[in-house]
């Protein structure tokens, strides 16, 4: 993309309604723009991050063996009145009526939904086990929508539902889940906990709840700090080996590391005090085994090879989408602005022209320009007629991991400059081997 002919709103001045640094960063950046309170348009900054973790994160549910598919926001209040939830939900869930006067909501999450699609097409036990997800729009009427897309009301979700015979299965969908969404937010360049949750209003004994490490975290957390040791890496997961995916939970589950709702100060004394660690986390994931309460309220059952009625043990799990951008930011960032992670990055690299119209200039960013875009990559190009300045303040705050500037010093001794935007450190390089190596630098990432 030519940065002459994008459409990037960034803003000069800092918003003063932004409390916290991601969604001053994201308003500065021209990512998003409140449209109403908790609602946002996503610009095309920002809808590229969106983009992105909507990759990652269907590639990693499809390793797992879940089968995408969407389900509409707009739903008819019928099948909520038969689970109990129309009532039991409250006022965040944005309840209206249609022109025949029928009850319709806004889907807050979508367990009826993806219940009643199973029970009215599956009917065998052969036809399980099965999970299906859908990367689909939420509304929560929040009662304080606030941080920007952090703790918005309408918000990007991953939910997924698993349906399974017995409760040894659903377990296994359960750890199968916890060990893709490890290896999901580690793409994303993201350290999100997995720590014993509060089921809540959903019931059932098993949840856990990512969180990521952030002072302006809404969660009070409690965590013993060798669990910050732990990475996931690049290890191969055979996530229908039940023995594999129960041996990672363990791992990464063993420690301590609660949320304040279990936490118990007891238990936690026995973890030594020097590791014992109280902070903050945003909660962009969480996971649920419930059993057959769905199930039994909406009826949905197979029959079993002797033809017996079995109801279907359940669980669900969501990933907050569009809240990650938000964490991805706190986590990532310093006062010049973002700095993405290489997977999640909107552009791969940033080109910088010192000298708009010099022909000697003009001609070895295009190149370099070209090179990128042949090898797949997607780069942004200042064409702009702009202040160097001007360009790299722009290319700070928007994040690129990498950037090159090219200007008529440089190229007289056949050099450009790469440049690290998290470490700010530079190096020379001839236009080809620079490009070279932001191609190696993403052989690893993509
Ligand atoms: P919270 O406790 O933060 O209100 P929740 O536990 O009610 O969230 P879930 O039902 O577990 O949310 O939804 C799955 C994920 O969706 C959450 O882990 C979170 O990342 C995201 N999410 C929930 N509510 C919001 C919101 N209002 N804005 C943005 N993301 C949200
Ligand atoms: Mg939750």
């Amino acid at each position: 993309m030519r940065l002459s002919r994008y459409f990037l709103p960034v803003l000069k001045e800092t918003p003063s309604e932004a409390q916290i640094v991601s969604h001053r960063l994201m308003l500065r950046a021209g990512m998003i723009k409140q449209a109403s309170a908790g609602i946002y348009e996503w610009l095309p900054l920002g809808f590229k991050v969106l983009r992105r973790l909507e990759t990652i994160i269907h590639e990693e549910q499809q390793r797992a063996g879940h089968i995408p598919m969407l389900m509409p926001v707009l739903q008819s209040a019928d099948l909520w009145k038969e689970s109990g939830r129309y009532d039991a939900y409250g006022p965040e869930m944005l309840r209206m009526k249609d022109r025949h006067d029928r009850d319709m909501l806004f889907s807050p999450t979508a367990e009826e939904l993806f219940t009643d699609v199973v029970r009215s097409n599956v009917t065998s036990y052969k036809d399980l086990p099965l999970t299906i997800y859908q990367i689909q729009w939420k509304f929560r009427d929040e009662i304080r929508p606030r941080f920007g897309v952090m703790r918005g009301r309408e918000f990007l979700m991953k939910d997924g539902y698993n349906f399974d015979l017995t409760k040894e299965d659903a377990l296994h969908a359960y750890n199968r889940h916890l060990v893709s969404y490890l290896r999901t937010y580690e793409r994303m360049g993201l350290q999100a906990i997995p720590m014993r949750a509060d089921s809540g209003p959903i019931g059932g004994d098993y949840t856990h709840e990512f969180l990521v490490l952030a002072e302006t975290g809404e969660s009070e957390v409690f965590y013993d700090s060798e669990i910050t040791d732990l990475t996931f890496g690049d290890r191969e997961i055979d996530f229908d080996d039940r023995g594999q995916c129960q041996a990672v939970l363990e791992e990464f589950t063993s420690r301590y590391a609660r949320t304040d709702e279990t936490h118990d100060e007891a238990v936690f004394a026995n973890v030594p005090e020097a590791r014992r660690r109280v902070a903050r986390g945003i909660e962009v994931g969480q996971i649920f085994y419930f059993g057959t309460e769905y199930s039994e309220k909406l009826g949905a059952t197979v029959a079993g090879p002797d033809g017996e009625k079995i109801t279907l043990h359940m669980g669900s799990h969501g990933i907050g989408v569009s809240r990650l951008i938000g964490a991805l930011i706190e986590a990532n960032h310093d006062d010049k602005g973002i700095i993405w992670p290489e997977g999640v990055t909107p552009f791969h690299a940033g080109i910088v022209n010192l000298k708009q119209g010099d022909a000697a200039t003009d001609a070895a960013c295009e190149g370099i320009y070209k090179a990128l875009v042949k090898a797949g990559l997607d780069p942004l190009y200042d064409d702009r007629e702009e202040r160097a300045g001007a360009k790299f303040a722009t290319m700070d705050l928007i994040g690129l991991p990498w950037r090159i500037t090219v200007g008529p010093r440089g190229l007289g001794n056949g050099v450009v400059e790469l440049t690290s935007r998290r470490t700010g450190e530079s190096e020379e390089l001839t236009p080809d081997a620079a490009v070279e190596r932001i191609k190696a630098i993403y052989a690893t990432v993509l």
